[in-house]
């Protein structure tokens, strides 16, 4: 059966192409209708003039059915256009074939009337001549269409055959039989004509077809079947080079939250069915004319056209709803979010790489604002990566001109008031810009890598002030991802210590759990070695991340901090204090303390502590502050709690 269809199919394919390779040889029997008139005019000519020197009018009304096939002939060749498709291809053989054998018909009879009506030797040399090269002539020019050649060919040559041999005279028999001969010779020259040329045209088909596939292939994402990159760049050269000025477009930049980590727990084939249906239900949100196209991993950008920015907002905030329904994969429900970055079309650039940019710093904003939002470009937004370039280049000085320090906020025990340890927080004061937040540049200083480098500094400088404060205060350090999967990790905290003088149970490392999804052994075996000489780890932001828990329990944790938007934020309620309680409780039988971030009040204080916290940290303790503050912060609390907390 499938051998059966896939015959079928070559077989369509093949007749496919035949039908369009016999179509361009169509076509070339139409082109130069310029020499069919030439043709005509000097045959035309020759006939006047014979019928004038010989005075037979039989010659004269040849000459005129003639002029009026050949006037035809070259009428329907400009009236009739190949190119277009309006006219069938068996249509446009047939027209042709009528007027060529009519013309190749009068022709050679022309001819034989000289020899019939006993015209003279030279006139009838030269009309026979004339016939039989327009004979020839034609064979080789019409082998596209060997049946037209042949057909021509014979048409001319059969009246002079039938008159040379009428006449009786061994000559015009030698001649008649010559000519006899001359038919297949041309013959078999025009198919052979016909075969080369029909190969060629094949192949240049053939060819053609091939790079027009492979030209798609480039432009295509094979996972979504969506435009890629290429495929973009080529639609939106395209349309901004078709529309008018005053046309407005608008440039979507989509980015999907955190999707690096469905990929991570739910595999690739999970994660390419998200974006398959992703893709489909931007397609179906798009307006018409739209490109919808996937920019490698979890980017999707849409060029569409808009009316007006209204218009804009309105699509921005279906293509949100549409990605924030949930994705079912057999029994899951999967959530997904997005950011958008949006620039228009000529506002916010009027090339495609300067609304490229402009819709990517959009979805920068809105990534860096929170992610799950829609940001539209604004001027503002070039000041802030002109701000960013600044800060990545003035980084790296930083550290040499003396304009780090780190800030100690106190972590206290909710039972008894007492500091138990202090995080270390960057603070950057920058000589023009004032007090940078570490919000603005730890991001800067991950992406260019200087983060290890910083890393290593902080850690070191923690450890030194930690060595001076009583033995039962530990330092939290914060850690980023990046700087533990760094070769010489390990190494450089223990260095850290044992230049400080400072007891390895003494520092936490602080980590969030996006470190958790990469199953990476760099990683494991980070935490392994610092866990073994009695380094502690805390888990930090909990909540706002994937929250699975399997690896709570693969790795030695010895602290969770809850999130503070589960504790000051705009959404605490009922149901954060129910999650707190609950991974409180969770705390409790795995036997790590839960640390609740972000307190700023009694109250807050209150109902982390009832809920079953055992560590607080928060403004209402203290904001972090210089490290010889944090030693008076212990030196008071030798003469009373730091805050009351007992209320
Ligand atoms: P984080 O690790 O969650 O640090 C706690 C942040 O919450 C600090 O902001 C702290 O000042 C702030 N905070 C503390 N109590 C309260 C409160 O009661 N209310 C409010 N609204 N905020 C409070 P900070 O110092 O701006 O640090 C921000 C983030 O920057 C940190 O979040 C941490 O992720 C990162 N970071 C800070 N220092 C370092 C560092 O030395 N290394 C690394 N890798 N990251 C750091
Ligand atoms: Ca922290
Ligand atoms: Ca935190």
């Amino acid at each position: 059966m499938r051998a059966f269809c896939a015959q079928r199919l070559r077989r369509d394919r093949s007749d496919k192409l035949s039908a369009r390779v016999r179509r361009v040889l169509v076509k070339s029997l139409y082109t130069q209708p310029s020499s069919l008139a030439i043709g005509a005019v000097t045959t035309v000519a020759a006939g006047c003039a014979a019928a004038w020197v010989e005075q037979l009018p039989e010659l004269y009304i040849a000459c005129a059915v003639l002029t009026v096939i050949a006037t035809a002939r070259v009428t329907a060749a400009l009236g009739l256009s190949p190119d277009s498709n309006s006219t069938s291809t068996n249509m446009l053989e047939l027209i042709y074939e009528v007027g060529a054998f009519s013309y190749a018909f009068v022709l050679g009879l022309m001819g034989a009337m000289t020899i019939w009506l006993g015209a003279s030797a030279e006139v009838t040399v030269l009309m026979v001549a004339n016939a039989l090269c327009y004979g020839v002539g034609v064979a080789a020019r019409n082998a596209g269409r060997p049946s037209i050649a042949i057909g021509q060919l014979t048409l001319v040559c059969i009246p002079i055959i039938f008159a040379c041999l009428s006449t009786g005279s061994v000559a015009l028999i030698a001649l008649a039989i010559t000519i006899m001969l001359l038919i297949p010779a041309m013959m078999s020259i025009a198919l052979n004509i016909f075969k080369t040329l029909r190969e060629s045209i094949a192949a240049a088909e053939t060819s053609a077809q091939l790079a027009d596939k492979m030209q798609h292939l480039a432009r295509t994402d094979v996972v979504t079947g969506l435009a890629n990159r290429a495929g973009l760049n080529h639609a939106m050269v395209e349309t901004m080079m078709a529309v008018d000025d005053d046309s407005r477009r608008a440039l979507v930049w989509i980015d999907l939250d955190r999707f690096k980590e469905v990929n991570d727990l739910l595999g690739h084939p999970v994660g390419d069915r998200v974006l398959s249906e992703v893709a489909k239900r931007l397609k179906d949100v798009c307006p018409e004319g739209s490109t919808v196209s996937r920019f490698g991993g979890d980017e999707f950008v849409l060029f569409c056209p808009i009316e007006s920015r209204k218009q804009a907002e309105l699509i921005a905030s279906e293509i949100h709803a549409e990605i924030m329904r949930p994705v079912r994969i057999e029994a899951d429900r999967l959530e997904v979010r997005a950011s958008l970055g949006v620039a228009l079309l000529p506002e916010d650039g009027k090339d495609a790489d300067t609304l490229m940019q402009s819709a990517d710093l959009a979805l920068y904003h809105a990534k860096v604002g929170g992610r799950a939002q829609t940001r539209f470009f604004d001027k503002t937004m070039t000041r802030d990566l002109v701000r960013r370039r600044e800060i990545e280049d003035e980084l790296r000085a930083a550290l040499q001109r003396d304009e780090l320090s780190i800030f100690y906020q106190p972590i206290v025990d909710l039972e008894t008031g007492k500091i138990r340890c202090f995080e270390a927080l960057i603070r950057w004061f920058h000589p023009e810009k004032g007090e940078l937040r570490p919000d603005e540049f730890i991001p800067v200083a991950e992406e260019t890598g200087v983060i290890v480098t910083l890393g290593n500094w902080i850690t070191a400088q923690a450890a030194r002030t930690a060595a001076k404060w009583p033995e039962d205060v530990s330092v939290a350090v914060n850690l980023s991802p990046l700087q533990i999967r760094a070769p010489g990790a390990a190494l450089g905290i223990r260095n850290a210590l044992r230049e400080a003088g400072l007891d390895p149970s003494r520092l936490e490392l602080e980590v969030t759990e996006s470190l958790f999804i990469e199953d990476n052994h760099a990683t494991a075996n980070f935490i392994q070695e610092l866990s073994a000489i009695g380094v502690k780890f805390a888990l930090d932001d909990f909540g706002t991340g994937y929250s699975s828990l399997g690896y709570i329990n693969t790795f030695p944790l010895s602290k969770i901090k809850v999130d503070r938007s589960f504790v000051s934020g705009a959404h605490v309620g009922r149901k954060s204090e129910a999650i707190i309680r609950a991974v409180a409780e969770m705390g409790s039988t795995l036997g790590m303390e839960i640390v609740a971030e972000g307190l700023e009040t009694i109250e807050q204080v209150q109902t982390v502590r009832e809920a079953g916290c055992t560590l607080g940290q928060g403004f209402y303790f203290s904001r972090a502050v210089p490290d010889y503050l944090a030693s008076m912060l212990l030196a008071q609390e030798r003469d009373g709690d730091l805050r009351q907390i007992t209320g």
